[in-house]
């Protein structure tokens, strides 16, 4: 199958390298000038669950790839999406598959003005990567890979994208309820990363602290009222926070990527979280003020830091 990876960085290497070692045809594509040198001249390092390696790999930027791929994972960050779509409408055919397994919400409006519903697989998935330098990632995690078509008549086509990721030690689970998925994961990333960014602090001391209830709950509250306006997605409060502090107490001493992203000045996703949820929530006449205070502070940190 031929393959393109739409954003090639710490997720992005890590499909396509687990993905190329199964024998599928991939080419990384990005816009980052030393990370294309690095991996074209020395290949991608990556260490892949503790074991290292180094693979030659195609990558180039996405105007110079020519011809039309069997199937694109794009691997942006949320806020690049649309600018990734446009540079690569000329190689998306009448049935290339586009997967989605992005953080946030809302993407799959914004893969509707480029690709045919029938075409767009959206999906979520719990491996973890990082980029340590250029050209050189870290890909962790044992999935799953939830996949499923956006549009119900297409079930073939995602099967066959979750074949693809399971022979290729991915993990891809064809999903019943993606949008569901979807929400949840937002939760997590709503609560966890929001809250660390802004506390400056690891996930465990986070959900140590005396408050930490309150706000789940207020901020799950949010996300549980708009789902269901919105997408008729029931988010169960108690269960959520529940699922949440699992999820904490499983990661623990760990700063989630907005954190990161805040270290390393890079701007965050938070508009495709707590930012999509209070937006929505006007749109749609009812209120998320604890969602947009984290927005707002959120955004004051990245004004602070110079991040544009
Ligand atoms: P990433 O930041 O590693 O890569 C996204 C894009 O940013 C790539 O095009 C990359 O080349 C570019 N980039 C990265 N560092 C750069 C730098 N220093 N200078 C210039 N460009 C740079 O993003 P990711 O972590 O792969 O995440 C992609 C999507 O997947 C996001 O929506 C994220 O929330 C989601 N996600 C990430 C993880 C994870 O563990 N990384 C896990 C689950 C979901």
């Amino acid at each position: 199958m031929k393959i393109a990876i739409a954003g090639s960085g710490a997720l992005g290497c890590g499909f396509g390298y687990l993905l190329q070692k199964n024998g599928e045809d991939v080419t990384l594509l990005d816009n980052w000038q030393d990370h294309i040198e690095a991996i074209s001249t020395n290949g991608l390092h990556i260490t892949v669950n503790g074991k290292e390696d180094n693979q030659k790999m195609t990558i180039c930027k996405p105007d110079e790839l020519k011809e039309e791929m069997d199937a694109i994972f794009v691997f942006t960050k949320s806020m690049g999406l649309k600018p990734m779509m446009k540079k690569i409408a000329h190689v998306i055919g009448a049935n290339t598959k586009v997967i989605c397994l992005l953080n946030g919400l809302g993407h799959l409006k914004t893969l509707e003005a480029y690709v045919e519903k029938k075409n767009i697989i959206m999906g979520t998935t719990v491996w973890t990567a990082g980029i340590d330098a250029p050209g050189v990632t870290h890909f962790k995690g044992q999935g799953p890979v939830e996949l499923q078509n956006a549009d119900p008549n297409e079930k073939e086509a995602a099967l066959e994208i979750v074949k693809v990721l399971k022979s290729s030690g991915l993990y891809g689970v064809y999903s019943e309820d993606v949008n569901y998925t979807t929400w949840r994961k937002a939760c997590i990333n709503g609560t966890m990363n929001a809250l660390c960014a802004l506390l400056d602090s690891t996930i465990d001391k986070v959900f140590a602290s005396s408050t930490i209830d309150s706000m789940l709950t207020g901020i799950v509250s949010e996300f549980s009222a708009v789902a269901k306006l919105q997408d008729d997605i029931t988010l169960d409060v108690d269960e959520t926070v529940a699922y949440l502090k699992d999820v904490a107490s499983s990661v623990g001493a760990h700063y989630p990527s907005m954190h990161q992203d805040l270290a390393n000045n890079r701007p965050t996703e938070i508009d495709f979280l707590n930012g999509a949820v209070a937006e929505a929530s006007n749109r749609l006449g009812i209120q998320a003020p604890i969602c947009q205070k984290i927005t707002d502070l959120i955004h004051a940190k990245e004004d602070i830091l110079g991040i544009s």
